[in-house]
């Protein structure tokens, strides 16, 4: 086969023409399909770690990106779960450390001086 656009002879079956990178098979790649893909959705492991510190932060890009930046979206969302998660097992390992080292009767002790 020829390259459509240098004319050079290429293999058969190729995707790209390896003289000029032209595609070679451009008819079953839409160009529309091309441009849908942003090229700042990188879907960063960034965003998620954003999320997981500042979860409000990833709720709202998860929200503004969901049709713009998808990766970047869902990234910053299971970043944000992560952290809400993350947050409450915290929450509750710390209460129930604190409930069971909570000493009722010197609380009462304490009361009873004031
Ligand atoms: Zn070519």
């Amino acid at each position: 086969m020829y390259c459509k656009r240098c004319g050079k002879q290429i293999e058969d079956g190729s995707t790209f023409c390896p003289f000029c990178g032209s595609p070679l098979n451009g008819d079953s790649v839409p160009a529309a399909d091309v441009q849908q893909v942003n090229p700042n959705d990188s879907g960063s492991m960034g965003w998620a770690v954003l999320g997981f510190f500042c979860t409000l932060a990833g709720f709202i890009l998860w929200l503004v990106w969901m049709n713009d930046r998808p990766k970047c979206a869902k990234m910053a969302g299971l970043g944000a779960i992560a952290g809400v998660l993350f947050g409450t097992a915290v929450s509750f390992i710390v209460m129930a450390v604190v409930l069971s080292n909570f000493d009722f009767q010197s609380v009462g002790n304490i009361l009873a001086m004031l």
